[in-house]
Order: structure tokens, then C-alpha cells, then sequence
């Protein structure tokens, strides 16, 4: 620890946006970067604990208090080739992760947290800047071949750390682009693509070769691939979308989130589609469904130039802060508002949709809602209860849902292969070896653990390798 007073003397400070009257009109990354003296400063307010609780926070265990020294000395280099050791691709964690280790951080219990995801995007932006990051070919190659299915973060950490272990890898992606729902799903405005171009480029140096439109289980037979691979590693998400079953369901102006997200990415990519445009100018968006997905979509209508956009939640309106005497170093239960909320979104709490209502061109025009109190029943579990005569309707001529993913598509692949599934409908596998009920076919991300996020679906990428890794030569040198 480079200032041991630094967190008593130096107050947070934090990337800004640029305001949202200007961000609204265009649909480029709008987080404004801090100096690196500014960056400096804020890795002194690091108390260097004996017990990292950022660390633990952390999904990909970032060595958070080493490079928030490093940074506080100017080491940036090392500090660079630190972060790396535990994170394949902090520029992506660094600009959309929620920042489970700021909820943990030490400091967070009595002040606000040290600025981790701030200084991991500052320090990785300026390796890039500097022509620090380079390939990082194997000493030796092997005589293995393994066959990632899925381009999202976990099949990209995964195919990446591979190829450092020597092995030939081929990632196989179904859609006409690498990159999974970093590239199709996430906004360019909270991510730009030419940071998944930049990284791809990095993996083809390092001898990863990606196939994309290549559906296994469609396109490629995965017993061709179970021929020619010494070991196969399935990342391919969950992509099946939570639907919402009420009268009405079936009008024109309905969608899934994705649909509609996919699109806007698309055009920006400069892709031609042969499908009808779901577009929001001019409409009232009605967002039903919370969370990344939910805000995406928010975000997105008001950039298309939406009428009004609203958003409804099942659950009741969580507390705007939390109590830390509680929930630290966890993550906590509190209001969360996005960036896109900020632009101008009505949100409500507590609200069942019934049905929609269309006109006479079957196109949607409102949605029948009713209130609802959530209560704990005898055993402790919460029951959801209808106001008697809370309903009411809201006008909306876009519908979007946004209330999750269930599990991964089931059709093709996993059924071709008869894999073993949890209850939840994922591929069966633990997070040790992430070995399924098949030899040689491993499973990592979001099709194994369920929706999640980019740092977790990172993480089971990285143990992944390793385990395949391990399978293949008896031992592994790969960081976990
Ligand atoms: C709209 C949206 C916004 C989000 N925002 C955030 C955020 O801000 N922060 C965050 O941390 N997380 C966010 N998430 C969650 C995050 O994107 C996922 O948890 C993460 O991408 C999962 O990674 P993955 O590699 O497991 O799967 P995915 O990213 O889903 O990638 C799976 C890939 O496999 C491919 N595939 C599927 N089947 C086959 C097949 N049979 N053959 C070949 N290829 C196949 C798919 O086309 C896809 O490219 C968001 C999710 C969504 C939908
Ligand atoms: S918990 Fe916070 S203060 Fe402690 S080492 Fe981690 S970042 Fe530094």
C-alpha cells in the first residue's frame, strides 16, 4: 500500500457520463475516462486489507489491492500484466460489470468503495493505448485439437486461455459474428464492438481460429466434432427467453427483448436485415421485466426516439439504500438506476400484466394491469397477492419482454447429445471440473450456471481451460 492515509485524505471520485440530453442522440459509449493522475489518486484510497473482501467479491478474484498499488506508483505496465493474470478481457468487465467487489470492498462499510471497476478500465484502456497488449503465444504447441461451441465471454475466455496452453483450438459460433450477446445482446452504447474486433484479432494471432455461422447441432454435426476433437467445450448461453402467457400475447407490436436489441446492434454493424423492423419512434414502450435486459431496451427506445417509455416490475420497489450492518460484504438488495433510467423512463413497482389489448388491425394498444403485494406465507416464502379493484390500463404500442432467460435451447446439441440437464433445464456439470455426463464434452457459462453475467461466464471460461486442460495432459499450468 503505497499512501496508508490515502483513504482518510483522498475522497472517491468516479467516471462520469455525458449528460443525457446530449447521449440520447447517438449510440456510442458515452462514459467520460479519468486522467491517469485522477486514476493515481484514487488507487492510494486502497487500505491494502489484510482480508481483501474486493477480492473475494470478485468472480475472476482480480488481484484488485496489487494493481491499485501499482497504479498509485505509476507501475502502470505491471499493473497491466497483474490485471491480466486473472481477467482475459477487462476492458469488457471494466465498462458493463455490475462491480460485485465495490459492494465488498472494506471501505464500502463506512464510505464509499475504492473505484475498482474504474481504475481496471483505466488501466487496461491505457495498455491498449501504450501498444502493451500484445499476443501471448505458447512456448510449445501440442498435438490437441478442442472444439469451442459459443463465441460469448466463457467460449472466448475458454478457446483463449487453450491456445496460451499450446492446444488448436476452433471456436464455432452459429451467428454471423463472434462475440455472443457482448455483440448481439449489449448495447453498443455501453459497449463498443471494436473491443471485441481488437481482442479477436489478439486470438487469431494466437492461433484461435473462429468459424461463425456454424450451428452445432444444425450446420456441423457435433459427431463430426466429436470425431475430430480431442475435447469439446459448450458455452452456448441461455438464450431461451422467459415468455409471458396472457390473453393477447399473439398481437402484432409484442416482442422479445432480443429481437429488438439484436436489430438495433445489427444495424449499427451495418447488416442488412430481410425481416420487418421492430422500431420504437414515435411509440409508448412498455418495458415489462427489470434488469440488464429490461434497461437495454430502455435505453435503446429513447436513442430510436420513443414517445414515452415505461417500465414494470412484478416485484415490489426495493429500498433505496441498503443496510451495510447487514448485507457487506454481499451484494446487496437496493433500488438500482442505470444510466438509461436516467434518460427518461417511467418505472412502477408491484404491477401483473393480465392481457393486452389490440385494435382492429390486431395491433397491441394497451395492456390490462393489475397491483399486487408480496407477502410471506407461514413457511417464509413470499406469495404474491392481487389488489382487489387495482386495476388499470396503460397505453403502449410496443411491448417488449424482459423477464429473463430460462435455460439454453434444448433442441439440436444438447438434445443430439443426450446431455444430462439440472433442474433448471442447464447442462449438468460442477464447478470443479465442468465436466458433462459426457467424456470429453466440458460446459461453461451462462449454459451451465443459468443467466448470469459477463465476469462469471469470464470465470467458468478460465476453469474450464483448465479442466480441459488437465484432461488432456495430465496436468495444467493455466491460472484458474
Ligand atoms: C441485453 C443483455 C444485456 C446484458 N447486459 C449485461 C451487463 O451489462 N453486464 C453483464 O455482466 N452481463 C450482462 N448481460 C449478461 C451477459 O451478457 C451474459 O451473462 C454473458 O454474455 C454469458 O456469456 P456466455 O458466453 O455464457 O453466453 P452468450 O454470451 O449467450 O454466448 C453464447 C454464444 O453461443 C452461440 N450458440 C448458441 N448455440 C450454438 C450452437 N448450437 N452452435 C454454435 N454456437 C451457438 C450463441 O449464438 C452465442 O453467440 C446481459 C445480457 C443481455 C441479454
Ligand atoms: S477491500 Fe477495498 S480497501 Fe480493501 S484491499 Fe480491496 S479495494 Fe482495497
Amino acid at each position: 500500500m503505497g499512501s496508508p492515509t490515502g483513504f482518510l485524505e483522498i475522497k472517491k471520485f468516479d467516471r462520469t457520463y455525458e449528460p443525457p440530453n446530449k447521449r440520447i442522440k447517438h449510440f456510442k459509449e458515452f462514459l467520460i475516462p479519468l486522467e491517469n493522475e485522477i486514476v493515481s489518486k484514487q488507487g492510494a484510497r486502497c487500505m491494502d486489507c489484510g482480508i481483501p473482501y474486493c477480492h473475494q467479491g470478485c468472480p475472476v478474484n482480480n488481484l484488485i489491492p496489487d494493481w491499485n498499488d501499482l497504479v498509485y506508483k505509476h507501475e502502470w505496465k505491471k499493473a497491466l500484466e497483474t490485471l491480466h493474470l486473472t481477467n482475459n478481457f477487462p476492458e469488457f468487465t471494466g465498462r458493463i460489470c455490475p462491480a460485485p467487489c465495490e459492494a465488498s470492498c472494506t471501505l464500502n462499510l463506512t464510505d464509499k468503495p475504492v473505484s475498482i471497476k474504474s481504475i481496471e478500465c483505466s488501466i487496461v484502456d491505457y495498455g491498449w493505448k501504450k501498444g502493451w497488449i500484445k499476443p501471448q503465444l505458447p512456448i510449445t504447441h501440442t498435438d490437441k485439437k478442442v472444439a469451442v461451441i459459443g463465441s460469448g465471454p466463457a467460449g472466448l475466455a475458454c478457446a483463449q486461455q487453450l491456445a496460451r496452453a499450446g492446444h488448436q483450438v476452433v471456436v464455432f459460433e452459429k451467428n454471423d459474428r463472434i462475440g455472443g450477446l457482448l455483440r448481439i445482446g449489449i448495447p453498443d452504447f455501453k459497449m463498443e464492438k471494436m473491443l471485441i474486433d481488437r481482442r479477436m484479432a489478439q486470438m487469431q494471432s494466437e492461433g484461435v481460429e473462429f468459424k461463425s455461422n456454424s450451428e452445432v447441432g444444425k450446420n456441423i454435426l457435433v459427431e463430426d466434432l466429436f470425431e475430430e476433437f480431442d475435447a469439446l467445450s459448450i458455452c452456448i448461453g441461455s438464450e431461451v427467453p422467459r415468455d409471458l402467457d396472457v390473453p393477447g400475447r399473439n398481437f402484432t407490436g409484442i416482442h422479445f427483448a432480443m429481437d429488438f436489441l439484436t436489430q438495433q446492434n445489427d444495424k449499427i454493424a451495418g447488416k442488412k436485415n430481410n425481416f420487418s423492423e421492430i422500431t420504437a419512434k414515435d411509440k409508448n414502450v412498455l418495458v415489462i421485466g427489470g434488469g440488464d435486459t429490461g434497461s437495454d431496451c430502455v435505453g435503446t427506445s429513447i436513442r430510436q426516439g420513443a414517445k414515452s417509455v415505461t417500465q414494470l416490475e412484478l416485484l415490489s420497489q426495493p429500498p433505496e439504500a441498503e443496510d451495510k450492518s447487514l448485507t457487506w460484504p454481499n451484494w446487496p438488495m437496493k433500488l438500482r438506476t442505470s444510466s438509461s433510467h436516467e434518460e427518461g423512463c417511467e418505472r412502477q413497482w408491484s404491477i401483473l400484466t393480465k392481457s393486452f389489448v389490440a385494435n382492429d388491425k390486431n395491433e397491441v394498444k394497451r395492456l390490462n394491469c393489475v397491483k399486487v403485494d408480496w407477502k410471506k406465507d407461514d413457511n417464509g416464502t413470499f406469495k404474491m397477492n392481487e389488489i382487489k379493484d387495482s386495476n388499470f390500463t396503460i397505453e403502449a404500442d410496443l411491448v417488449l419482454l424482459a423477464m429473463g432467460f430460462i435455460h439454453p435451447v434444448h433442441e439440436g446439441l444438447i438434445k443430439d447429445l443426450k446431455l444430462d440437464l439440472d433442474i433448471r433445464g442447464n447442462i449438468k456439470a460442477n464447478e470443479t471440473d465442468y465436466k458433462t455426463s459426457l467424456n470429453k464434452i466440458f460446459v461453461a457459462g451462462d449454459s451451465r450456471r443459468g443467466q448470469s453475467l459477463v465476469v462469471w461466464a469470464i470465470r467458468e471460461g478460465r476453469q474450464c481451460a483448465y479442466s480441459i486442460d488437465k484432461f488432456l495432459m495430465g496436468t495444467s499450468n493455466l491460472r484458474r
